[in-house]
Protein backbone atom coordinates (compact mmCIF):
# COMPACT_ATOMS: atom_id res chain seq x y z
CA UNK A 1 0.00 0.00 0.00
CA UNK A 2 2.42 2.44 0.96
CA UNK A 3 5.16 1.58 -1.80
CA UNK A 4 1.67 2.67 -4.23
CA UNK A 5 1.90 5.45 -2.87
CA UNK A 6 5.72 6.40 -3.19
CA UNK A 7 4.90 5.57 -6.60
CA UNK A 8 1.52 7.60 -7.49
CA UNK A 9 3.33 10.62 -5.63
CA UNK A 10 6.71 9.81 -7.81
CA UNK A 11 4.99 10.01 -11.20
CA UNK A 12 2.91 12.94 -9.85
CA UNK A 13 5.59 15.08 -8.83
CA UNK A 14 6.76 17.90 -11.69
CA UNK A 15 2.72 18.27 -11.42
CA UNK A 16 2.61 19.00 -8.01
CA UNK A 17 6.04 21.37 -8.41
CA UNK A 18 4.07 23.09 -10.91
CA UNK A 19 1.10 23.74 -9.12
CA UNK A 20 3.26 25.33 -6.28
CA UNK A 21 5.20 27.22 -9.17
CA UNK A 22 2.26 29.21 -9.89
CA UNK A 23 1.40 29.83 -6.28
CA UNK A 24 4.53 31.40 -5.81
CA UNK A 25 4.27 33.71 -8.34
CA UNK A 26 1.27 35.54 -7.43
CA UNK A 27 2.67 37.98 -5.01
CA UNK A 28 -0.58 37.20 -2.39
CA UNK A 29 1.19 40.02 0.35
CA UNK A 30 -2.07 39.98 2.49
CA UNK A 31 -0.23 42.98 4.76
CA UNK A 32 -0.58 44.82 1.37
CA UNK A 33 -3.16 43.43 -0.12
CA UNK A 34 -1.11 42.86 -2.93
CA UNK A 35 -2.59 39.94 -5.24
CA UNK A 36 -5.03 38.51 -2.94
CA UNK A 37 -8.17 38.03 -5.32
CA UNK A 38 -5.59 36.29 -8.00
CA UNK A 39 -4.63 33.86 -5.64
CA UNK A 40 -8.05 33.08 -4.10
CA UNK A 41 -8.85 32.26 -7.64
CA UNK A 42 -5.82 30.42 -8.56
CA UNK A 43 -6.48 28.09 -5.29
CA UNK A 44 -9.94 27.57 -6.41
CA UNK A 45 -9.03 26.75 -9.56
CA UNK A 46 -6.88 24.08 -8.01
CA UNK A 47 -9.30 22.58 -5.87
CA UNK A 48 -12.10 22.64 -9.07
CA UNK A 49 -9.70 20.91 -11.12
CA UNK A 50 -9.83 18.16 -8.47
CA UNK A 51 -13.95 18.32 -8.52
CA UNK A 52 -14.38 20.28 -5.23
CA UNK A 53 -17.49 22.52 -4.86
CA UNK A 54 -16.14 25.60 -3.90
CA UNK A 55 -17.00 28.88 -2.64
CA UNK A 56 -15.60 32.21 -2.24
CA UNK A 57 -16.74 34.02 0.73
CA UNK A 58 -15.63 38.14 0.50
CA UNK A 59 -14.68 39.47 4.49
CA UNK A 60 -13.80 43.03 5.62
CA UNK A 61 -10.68 42.33 3.97
CA UNK A 62 -9.39 39.15 2.08
CA UNK A 63 -12.07 36.54 1.00
CA UNK A 64 -12.16 32.70 2.28
CA UNK A 65 -12.21 30.06 0.67
CA UNK A 66 -14.28 26.98 1.52
CA UNK A 67 -14.44 23.58 -0.75
CA UNK A 68 -16.30 20.01 0.01
CA UNK A 69 -15.69 17.09 -2.27
CA UNK A 70 -14.80 13.59 -1.59
CA UNK A 71 -17.44 11.20 0.88
CA UNK A 72 -17.95 8.50 3.33
CA UNK A 73 -18.73 8.81 7.06
CA UNK A 74 -15.81 11.06 7.91
CA UNK A 75 -14.72 14.20 7.01
CA UNK A 76 -11.41 15.71 7.20
CA UNK A 77 -11.06 19.62 7.14
CA UNK A 78 -7.99 20.81 6.21
CA UNK A 79 -7.16 24.42 7.50
CA UNK A 80 -4.35 26.37 4.96
CA UNK A 81 -3.92 29.71 4.11
CA UNK A 82 -3.03 31.33 0.55
CA UNK A 83 -1.39 34.68 1.91
CA UNK A 84 2.19 35.34 2.55
CA UNK A 85 4.41 37.65 4.59
CA UNK A 86 6.02 40.54 2.36
CA UNK A 87 9.34 39.88 0.50
CA UNK A 88 11.54 42.20 1.36
CA UNK A 89 14.32 43.23 2.10
CA UNK A 90 14.12 42.47 -1.76
CA UNK A 91 18.42 42.72 -2.15
CA UNK A 92 18.49 39.86 0.24
CA UNK A 93 17.15 37.12 -1.72
CA UNK A 94 19.38 35.03 -4.16
CA UNK A 95 16.57 34.75 -6.93
CA UNK A 96 13.46 36.80 -7.12
CA UNK A 97 11.01 35.74 -4.49
CA UNK A 98 7.89 35.46 -6.91
CA UNK A 99 9.68 32.83 -8.86
CA UNK A 100 9.83 29.45 -7.76
CA UNK A 101 13.64 28.08 -8.31
CA UNK A 102 15.08 25.07 -8.03
CA UNK A 103 18.68 24.87 -6.40
CA UNK A 104 20.46 22.12 -4.70
CA UNK A 105 17.61 19.99 -3.91
CA UNK A 106 15.95 22.95 -2.57
CA UNK A 107 12.77 24.82 -4.20
CA UNK A 108 13.30 28.57 -3.72
CA UNK A 109 10.41 31.30 -3.20
CA UNK A 110 7.78 33.17 -1.30
CA UNK A 111 5.30 31.27 0.33
CA UNK A 112 7.19 27.65 -0.71
CA UNK A 113 7.31 26.60 2.90
CA UNK A 114 4.36 29.44 4.62
CA UNK A 115 2.26 27.71 3.39
CA UNK A 116 1.90 27.16 -0.41
CA UNK A 117 4.02 23.88 -0.45
CA UNK A 118 2.03 22.50 2.79
CA UNK A 119 -1.43 22.92 0.79
CA UNK A 120 -0.10 21.71 -2.58
CA UNK A 121 1.00 18.40 -0.29
CA UNK A 122 -2.64 18.12 0.75
CA UNK A 123 -3.94 18.42 -2.90
CA UNK A 124 -1.26 15.52 -3.88
CA UNK A 125 -2.65 13.21 -1.04
CA UNK A 126 -6.31 13.84 -3.02
CA UNK A 127 -4.73 12.82 -6.14
CA UNK A 128 -2.80 10.24 -4.48
CA UNK A 129 -5.34 8.38 -2.70
CA UNK A 130 -8.10 8.53 -5.91
CA UNK A 131 -5.27 6.55 -7.45
CA UNK A 132 -3.68 4.37 -5.37
CA UNK A 133 -6.99 3.71 -3.80
CA UNK A 134 -9.95 4.38 -6.28
CA UNK A 135 -11.77 6.83 -4.96
CA UNK A 136 -12.22 9.06 -1.99
CA UNK A 137 -11.51 7.59 1.00
CA UNK A 138 -12.97 10.08 3.34
CA UNK A 139 -14.89 13.11 2.90
CA UNK A 140 -12.73 16.48 2.40
CA UNK A 141 -13.46 20.27 3.95
CA UNK A 142 -11.31 22.89 3.09
CA UNK A 143 -10.96 26.41 4.48
CA UNK A 144 -8.16 28.33 3.24
CA UNK A 145 -7.77 32.11 4.46
CA UNK A 146 -6.10 35.36 3.37
CA UNK A 147 -5.79 36.95 6.35
CA UNK A 148 -3.19 34.23 8.18
CA UNK A 149 0.08 36.29 8.15
CA UNK A 150 -2.15 39.22 9.10
CA UNK A 151 -3.54 37.38 12.21
CA UNK A 152 -6.72 36.39 11.15
CA UNK A 153 -8.77 39.49 11.65
CA UNK A 154 -11.76 37.92 10.12
CA UNK A 155 -11.88 33.90 10.37
CA UNK A 156 -12.73 33.52 13.79
CA UNK A 157 -16.18 35.21 12.85
CA UNK A 158 -16.15 33.52 9.73
CA UNK A 159 -16.09 30.12 11.34
CA UNK A 160 -18.74 30.54 14.02
CA UNK A 161 -21.11 31.76 11.14
CA UNK A 162 -20.28 28.71 8.88
CA UNK A 163 -19.59 25.96 12.35
CA UNK A 164 -22.07 23.51 10.71
CA UNK A 165 -20.63 23.72 6.73
CA UNK A 166 -17.18 23.36 8.46
CA UNK A 167 -18.33 20.42 11.04
CA UNK A 168 -15.07 17.21 10.74
CA UNK A 169 -14.24 14.84 12.40
CA UNK A 170 -10.37 15.92 12.66
CA UNK A 171 -8.35 18.72 11.08
CA UNK A 172 -5.26 18.93 9.26
CA UNK A 173 -3.16 21.96 10.27
CA UNK A 174 -1.37 23.98 7.62
CA UNK A 175 2.26 23.17 8.67
CA UNK A 176 4.43 20.39 9.33
CA UNK A 177 7.33 18.96 8.90
CA UNK A 178 10.88 17.88 10.07
CA UNK A 179 13.00 19.14 12.96
CA UNK A 180 16.48 19.56 13.32
CA UNK A 181 17.47 15.95 13.48
CA UNK A 182 15.17 15.38 10.56
CA UNK A 183 12.61 13.62 12.76
CA UNK A 184 8.80 14.73 11.86
CA UNK A 185 7.32 17.14 14.18
CA UNK A 186 3.99 17.04 14.78
CA UNK A 187 2.15 20.05 16.37
CA UNK A 188 -1.13 19.85 18.05
CA UNK A 189 -1.48 23.22 19.38
CA UNK A 190 -0.80 26.92 18.59
CA UNK A 191 0.09 29.94 21.28
CA UNK A 192 -2.34 33.12 21.24
CA UNK A 193 -1.46 36.17 20.89
CA UNK A 194 -1.45 39.67 21.63
CA UNK A 195 0.04 42.48 20.17
CA UNK A 196 -0.49 46.50 21.42
CA UNK A 197 1.87 49.57 20.94
CA UNK A 198 2.78 51.91 24.06
CA UNK A 199 2.75 55.48 23.49
CA UNK A 200 4.27 58.57 25.88
CA UNK A 201 3.90 61.66 24.83
CA UNK A 202 5.39 64.81 27.47
CA UNK A 203 5.58 67.97 25.77
CA UNK A 204 3.78 69.59 22.57
CA UNK A 205 7.13 69.27 20.65
CA UNK A 206 10.65 67.94 20.50
CA UNK A 207 12.83 70.04 22.78
CA UNK A 208 16.19 71.16 23.25
CA UNK A 209 17.94 68.60 25.53
CA UNK A 210 19.11 70.71 28.00
CA UNK A 211 15.40 71.08 29.24
CA UNK A 212 16.19 67.07 30.18
CA UNK A 213 17.44 68.60 33.56
CA UNK A 214 13.63 69.40 34.30
CA UNK A 215 11.08 67.49 31.80
CA UNK A 216 10.44 63.82 31.50
CA UNK A 217 11.45 61.63 28.83
CA UNK A 218 9.52 59.67 26.91
CA UNK A 219 11.75 57.05 26.25
CA UNK A 220 12.92 57.00 29.50
CA UNK A 221 9.14 56.39 30.19
CA UNK A 222 8.55 53.41 27.93
CA UNK A 223 12.03 51.77 28.57
CA UNK A 224 10.76 51.98 32.50
CA UNK A 225 7.29 50.81 31.54
CA UNK A 226 8.39 47.41 29.24
CA UNK A 227 11.26 47.06 32.02
CA UNK A 228 8.03 46.29 34.37
CA UNK A 229 6.31 43.83 32.73
CA UNK A 230 9.37 40.95 32.93
CA UNK A 231 12.03 39.69 34.68
CA UNK A 232 15.16 39.24 33.75
CA UNK A 233 15.17 36.02 33.34
CA UNK A 234 12.15 36.39 31.16
CA UNK A 235 9.14 35.51 33.18
CA UNK A 236 6.32 37.60 32.86
CA UNK A 237 6.22 39.76 35.69
CA UNK A 238 2.38 41.55 34.67
CA UNK A 239 0.00 41.36 37.88
CA UNK A 240 -2.56 38.60 37.51
CA UNK A 241 -1.19 37.61 33.94
CA UNK A 242 -1.15 33.85 34.63
CA UNK A 243 -4.36 33.54 36.85
CA UNK A 244 -6.77 31.68 33.99
CA UNK A 245 -3.71 29.53 33.22
CA UNK A 246 -4.62 25.98 33.32
CA UNK A 247 -1.47 23.71 35.12
CA UNK A 248 -0.40 20.74 32.38
CA UNK A 249 -1.93 17.67 32.71
CA UNK A 250 -0.10 14.50 33.38
CA UNK A 251 0.06 13.35 29.35
CA UNK A 252 1.14 16.95 28.58
CA UNK A 253 3.92 16.77 30.97
CA UNK A 254 4.54 13.04 29.10
CA UNK A 255 4.62 14.46 25.86
CA UNK A 256 7.01 17.54 26.96
CA UNK A 257 9.59 14.90 28.29
CA UNK A 258 9.83 13.09 25.41
CA UNK A 259 10.45 16.07 23.12
CA UNK A 260 14.40 16.14 22.21
CA UNK A 261 16.56 18.33 23.91
CA UNK A 262 17.40 20.81 20.97
CA UNK A 263 19.47 23.59 23.60
CA UNK A 264 22.37 23.11 22.00
CA UNK A 265 21.60 22.97 17.88
CA UNK A 266 19.45 25.87 18.70
CA UNK A 267 21.81 27.68 20.25
CA UNK A 268 24.35 27.63 17.56
CA UNK A 269 21.69 28.12 15.25
CA UNK A 270 20.42 31.67 16.14
CA UNK A 271 23.63 32.69 16.95
CA UNK A 272 23.48 33.36 21.17
CA UNK A 273 25.17 32.86 23.91
CA UNK A 274 22.10 30.97 25.75
CA UNK A 275 18.97 31.42 26.81
CA UNK A 276 16.90 33.38 28.89
CA UNK A 277 17.24 32.17 32.82
CA UNK A 278 19.93 29.77 31.69
CA UNK A 279 17.29 27.17 30.73
CA UNK A 280 17.91 24.53 28.58
CA UNK A 281 16.84 20.92 28.02
CA UNK A 282 12.73 20.61 29.33
CA UNK A 283 12.79 23.90 30.79
CA UNK A 284 13.85 25.18 27.83
CA UNK A 285 10.98 23.26 25.87
CA UNK A 286 8.27 24.11 28.40
CA UNK A 287 9.08 27.96 28.30
CA UNK A 288 9.55 27.69 24.04
CA UNK A 289 6.14 25.88 23.54
CA UNK A 290 3.81 26.02 26.98
CA UNK A 291 4.64 28.70 28.64
CA UNK A 292 3.67 33.09 27.68
CA UNK A 293 6.13 35.36 26.99
CA UNK A 294 6.07 38.96 26.61
CA UNK A 295 8.51 40.73 23.83
CA UNK A 296 9.82 44.42 22.64
CA UNK A 297 9.25 44.75 18.91
CA UNK A 298 10.88 48.20 18.47
CA UNK A 299 10.77 51.52 20.27
CA UNK A 300 10.67 54.16 18.43
CA UNK A 301 11.41 57.77 18.82
CA UNK A 302 13.96 61.23 18.98
CA UNK A 303 16.96 60.97 16.69
CA UNK A 304 18.86 57.50 15.56
CA UNK A 305 20.74 59.19 12.93
CA UNK A 306 24.28 60.14 12.17
CA UNK A 307 25.91 62.46 14.46
CA UNK A 308 24.77 63.69 17.35
CA UNK A 309 21.10 66.03 17.66
CA UNK A 310 20.94 67.20 21.39
CA UNK A 311 17.01 66.58 21.65
CA UNK A 312 14.25 65.80 23.68
CA UNK A 313 11.83 64.18 21.91
CA UNK A 314 8.49 64.86 22.41
CA UNK A 315 6.67 61.08 22.04
CA UNK A 316 7.93 58.03 21.99
CA UNK A 317 6.35 54.37 21.02
CA UNK A 318 6.95 50.98 21.45
CA UNK A 319 5.50 47.71 19.80
CA UNK A 320 5.21 44.54 21.58
CA UNK A 321 3.60 41.39 21.84
CA UNK A 322 2.75 38.72 24.28
CA UNK A 323 2.44 35.07 23.52
CA UNK A 324 -0.47 34.02 25.45
CA UNK A 325 -1.19 30.12 26.28
CA UNK A 326 -5.23 28.05 26.66
CA UNK A 327 -8.02 30.18 28.74
CA UNK A 328 -5.65 33.45 28.50
CA UNK A 329 -8.13 36.53 27.08
CA UNK A 330 -6.00 39.16 24.84
CA UNK A 331 -8.21 41.55 25.57
CA UNK A 332 -8.32 40.88 29.13
CA UNK A 333 -4.47 40.31 29.27
CA UNK A 334 -4.09 44.05 28.01
CA UNK A 335 -6.80 45.16 30.76
CA UNK A 336 -4.08 43.36 32.94
CA UNK A 337 -1.20 45.28 31.19
CA UNK A 338 -3.17 48.53 31.71
CA UNK A 339 -3.91 47.97 35.53
CA UNK A 340 -0.13 46.96 35.86
CA UNK A 341 1.06 50.27 34.34
CA UNK A 342 -1.08 52.51 36.17
CA UNK A 343 -0.31 51.04 39.53
CA UNK A 344 3.27 51.44 38.84
CA UNK A 345 2.99 54.95 37.90
CA UNK A 346 2.81 54.94 34.57
CA UNK A 347 -0.89 56.33 33.80
CA UNK A 348 1.03 58.46 31.19
CA UNK A 349 1.74 55.88 29.13
CA UNK A 350 -1.04 54.85 25.99
CA UNK A 351 -2.01 51.39 25.96
CA UNK A 352 -3.01 50.71 22.32
CA UNK A 353 -4.42 47.17 21.35
CA UNK A 354 -3.90 45.93 17.64
CA UNK A 355 -4.45 42.42 17.23
CA UNK A 356 -5.63 39.54 19.23
CA UNK A 357 -6.12 35.97 19.65
CA UNK A 358 -6.63 33.03 21.75
CA UNK A 359 -4.61 30.12 22.09
CA UNK A 360 -5.80 26.62 21.00
CA UNK A 361 -4.28 23.24 21.71
CA UNK A 362 -5.72 19.43 21.33
CA UNK A 363 -5.45 17.03 23.88
CA UNK A 364 -2.25 14.72 23.52
CA UNK A 365 -4.27 11.11 23.77
CA UNK A 366 -6.77 12.40 20.98
CA UNK A 367 -6.98 9.77 18.51
CA UNK A 368 -6.16 11.63 15.64
CA UNK A 369 -3.22 12.56 16.93
CA UNK A 370 -2.27 8.95 17.64
CA UNK A 371 -3.27 8.20 13.64
CA UNK A 372 -0.94 11.63 12.31
CA UNK A 373 2.05 9.92 14.39
CA UNK A 374 1.52 6.44 13.26
CA UNK A 375 1.35 7.87 9.43
CA UNK A 376 4.49 9.86 10.18
CA UNK A 377 6.07 6.82 11.00
CA UNK A 378 5.45 4.97 8.07
CA UNK A 379 6.33 8.43 5.93
CA UNK A 380 9.69 9.12 7.88
CA UNK A 381 11.11 5.77 8.79
CA UNK A 382 11.03 7.28 12.81
CA UNK A 383 8.48 7.67 15.23
CA UNK A 384 7.69 11.39 15.29
CA UNK A 385 7.94 14.04 18.05
CA UNK A 386 4.89 15.51 19.14
CA UNK A 387 4.94 18.97 20.46
CA UNK A 388 1.82 19.71 23.07
CA UNK A 389 2.01 23.18 20.94
CA UNK A 390 3.76 25.29 18.75
CA UNK A 391 6.20 28.48 20.06
CA UNK A 392 4.27 30.51 17.28
CA UNK A 393 0.76 31.64 16.78
CA UNK A 394 -2.26 30.61 15.19
CA UNK A 395 -6.06 31.05 14.48
CA UNK A 396 -6.74 27.38 15.91
CA UNK A 397 -8.99 28.67 18.83
CA UNK A 398 -12.39 29.20 16.48
CA UNK A 399 -11.51 25.46 15.54
CA UNK A 400 -11.04 24.23 19.01
CA UNK A 401 -13.94 26.75 19.96
CA UNK A 402 -16.54 26.25 17.65
CA UNK A 403 -15.93 23.50 15.37
CA UNK A 404 -14.74 21.01 18.68
CA UNK A 405 -12.10 19.48 15.83
CA UNK A 406 -8.99 18.05 16.91
CA UNK A 407 -6.13 19.04 14.81
CA UNK A 408 -3.12 18.46 14.12
CA UNK A 409 0.12 19.99 12.09
CA UNK A 410 2.28 17.75 9.64
CA UNK A 411 3.67 19.29 5.87
CA UNK A 412 6.48 19.76 4.28
CA UNK A 413 8.85 22.29 6.25
CA UNK A 414 11.80 22.02 8.27
CA UNK A 415 13.76 24.13 10.47
CA UNK A 416 16.19 25.90 7.79
CA UNK A 417 13.71 27.17 5.66
CA UNK A 418 13.17 30.36 6.23
CA UNK A 419 9.98 31.01 6.35
CA UNK A 420 9.16 35.02 6.47
CA UNK A 421 12.87 35.58 5.59
CA UNK A 422 14.67 36.46 2.20
CA UNK A 423 15.66 33.07 0.65
CA UNK A 424 12.28 30.85 1.90
CA UNK A 425 12.45 27.67 0.60
CA UNK A 426 11.47 23.80 0.90
CA UNK A 427 13.91 20.54 0.71
CA UNK A 428 12.21 18.68 -2.52
CA UNK A 429 13.07 15.40 -0.52
CA UNK A 430 10.36 17.37 2.93
CA UNK A 431 8.16 18.08 -0.42
CA UNK A 432 7.89 14.86 -1.13
CA UNK A 433 7.39 13.47 2.52
CA UNK A 434 5.21 16.02 2.83
CA UNK A 435 3.12 14.95 0.02
CA UNK A 436 3.57 10.66 1.39
CA UNK A 437 2.09 11.62 4.99
CA UNK A 438 -0.64 13.99 3.70
CA UNK A 439 -1.90 11.12 1.74
CA UNK A 440 -1.15 8.76 4.23
CA UNK A 441 -3.12 10.76 6.69
CA UNK A 442 -6.11 10.77 4.09
CA UNK A 443 -5.85 6.41 3.88
CA UNK A 444 -5.65 6.09 7.41
CA UNK A 445 -8.63 8.31 8.43
CA UNK A 446 -11.04 6.09 5.94
CA UNK A 447 -9.53 3.20 7.19
CA UNK A 448 -8.10 2.05 4.46
CA UNK A 449 -4.32 1.98 5.49
ZN1 LIG B 1 3.63 32.69 8.28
Amino acid sequence: MIDGFRASLASSLRRHVDELRRLVEIPSVSAQHRGIDECCQAVVGLLEARGMRTAVHETPYAPVITAHGGGGDTTLLFYEHYDVQPEDPLDEWTTPPFQLTERDGKMYGRGAADTKGNLICRLAAIDAAREVLGDDPIAYTFVIEGEEEIGSPNLEPFIAAHADELRADACLWESGGVDADDRPRVSIGMKGIATFDLRCRVSSYDLHSSLGAVVDNPLYRIAAAIASLRDEAGRVTIDGFLDDVVPLGPADEDALAAVPDHTEQMRRTYGVAGFLGGASGTDLNRRLYLAPCVNVNGIHGGYGGDGTKTVLPREAIAKLDIRLVPRQNPDRVLRAVREHLDRRGFTDVEVVPNVGEWAGRTAVDDPFVALVARTAELAYGVPPVILPSSAGTGPAHPFVEHLRVPFAGAGCNYPGGRAHAPDEHVRIEDFERGRLHSALIVAGLGGRL
